[in-house]
């Protein structure tokens, strides 16, 4: 393929032969495109002058407030079980916070989890540790002990608000929260939905602004009575939790879990409350954002849709920004939940596809084969029904870098959902700018080098 690159007057500087076509996307020039190394240009242009991925890509769903909270707490991502019990002894805190553990990294069953830790790590600190997808977490004795907790599992989803909150800074979590934007700059990333605030983060980043870098915050449903005063322009959405994580075995599903048969995961809110609380969101002219993993977490989300209908789309057309109400991860969906989506019509839905690659370690195991290869990480499906979506990462959950949210959409190995190279542009910017309302700006001139390609 050849790709053009452009200056910033719109000058043709040179071309690149760019190994970039479906054909040779699963090679490994593809996923390390962000090294100047791995390009091979034409000999007389000076390459190292370019960024190759400048800023551009809209990420429709991450978390920086939370990966600033992260930079604070210790990194159990990819650890051996010494060396992170090396790191809580060495630490003067007796409060830590980790996360990032996953059970297949030690070689455990989930269940096993929390007796693992409790014989490998020292439980005279107070330890919260969080598996890899924030829905369960591993404590320590002594910090059951302060919460009140008796039993000897992990916490889940349904527990979680009892740990409390980790004390950190205004001025270290802005500094943070600063160090994750550049991150973030460098991947090529210029806005994103920050999916999860609660009404402390939101007022620390009340003045917060970064000219090359647009936000926009998700405010916890449970802190609804504080958000009186916020500016819909930067807070137009609530969220919700309908259920957990397909990881943690608590996302909400219509039939039992194959590797857990008497369990189909959580439930978070009954219908009535739910409707009660949105219908509350809705009356403050907040849009309302759905997290829901399982298809009876969706049921529920699309019971409510029906229910609530003339309220939704009342702040639909009160919307300055003509936003859309959010279905998120949606990681399994039926072929009738589709068409409900669809003649609903409130809706876009929030797609990580990164996520059907980090969970391909157990989705076929807690799905089994039928429901894991036909009704989930579905992405085409959505798209021929003409559903309206933006991509992201959930980053810090797997890794915020666009191109691998590209290359997992782009490499399903099942026809029926992986979409081409240019379909993934066009989510990623284009509908993400449509869904998000953000405008793509401060192209550098290798972004308009990959735009000039896929408009
Ligand atoms: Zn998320």
């Amino acid at each position: 393929m050849q790709v053009v690159c452009i200056d910033s007057k719109g000058h043709r500087i040179c071309e690149l032969e760019y190994s970039i076509t479906s054909n040779t996307l699963e090679s490994k020039n593809w996923v390390q495109i962000t090294r100047l190394q791995d390009i091979r240009p034409a000999q007389d242009a000076d390459f190292t002058k370019l960024p190759i991925l400048h800023q551009g890509f809209l990420d429709s769903h991450m978390h920086p407030s939370w990966m600033a909270k992260l930079l604070s707490q210790i990194d159990l991502t990819q650890k051996p079980i010494l060396q992170i019990k090396d790191e809580i002894l060495s630490s003067t805190k007796e409060t830590i916070y980790g996360f990032g553990w996953n059970e297949e990294f030690h070689n455990i069953p989930l269940e096993e989890a929390s007796k693992f830790f409790d014989s490998n790590l020292p439980q005279n600190k107070e330890l919260y540790l969080f598996r890899k997808c924030g829905h369960s977490a591993y404590l320590s004795h002594t910090a059951k002990k302060k919460l009140n907790i008796a039993h000897s599992e992990l916490i889940k989803d349904d527990e979680l608000h009892k740990i409390p909150s980790q004390k950190i800074t205004s001025l270290e979590f802005i500094e943070n929260f600063q160090r994750v934007l550049l991150k973030l700059k460098q991947e090529g990333i210029s806005a994103c939905c920050d999916l999860l605030l609660s009404d402390e983060d939101i007022q620390r980043l009340s003045n917060f602004e970064d000219a090359d870098f647009d936000l926009q915050y998700f405010g916890d449903i449970h802190d609804l009575e504080r958000f009186q005063g916020l500016s819909r322009k930067r807070t137009p959405y609530v969220k919700f939790f309908l259920d957990g994580s397909l990881g943690s075995k608590s996302a909400w599903l219509s039939t039992s879990y194959n590797d857990d048969p008497r369990n189909k995961g959580i439930q978070i809110w009954s219908d009535d409350d739910l409707f009660k609380k949105a219908k509350e969101a809705l009356d403050q002219n907040f849009l309302v954002a759905f997290h829901a993993i399982g298809d009876a977490a969706l049921d529920q989300a699309l019971r409510l849709g029906e229910a609530l209908a003339p309220q939704l789309e009342k702040v639909l057309n009160h919307s300055s920004q003509k936003l859309f109400h959010r279905l998120e991860h949606l990681q399994v969906c039926r072929d009738d939940q589709i068409e409900k989506i669809k003649k609903q019509n409130l809706w876009s839905l929030g797609l990580q596809p990164s996520h059907r690659v980090a969970d391909s370690t157990f989705a076929l195991n807690r799905l089994g084969e039928e429901r894991c290869l036909k009704k989930s990480y579905r992405l085409k499906s959505f798209l021929d029904a003409g559903l309206k979506i933006s991509l992201g990462s959930d980053a810090p959950i797997v890794s915020s870098n666009p191109l691998q949210c590209l290359k997992a959409s782009t490499q399903d190995p099942r026809a029926c959902e992986k979409i081409s190279l240019s379909q993934s542009f066009e989510l990623m910017i284009r509908s993400g700018r449509q869904n998000t309302g953000f405008e793509v700006k401060n192209l550098g001139p290798q972004s308009r080098a990959w735009l000039s390609n896929y408009e």
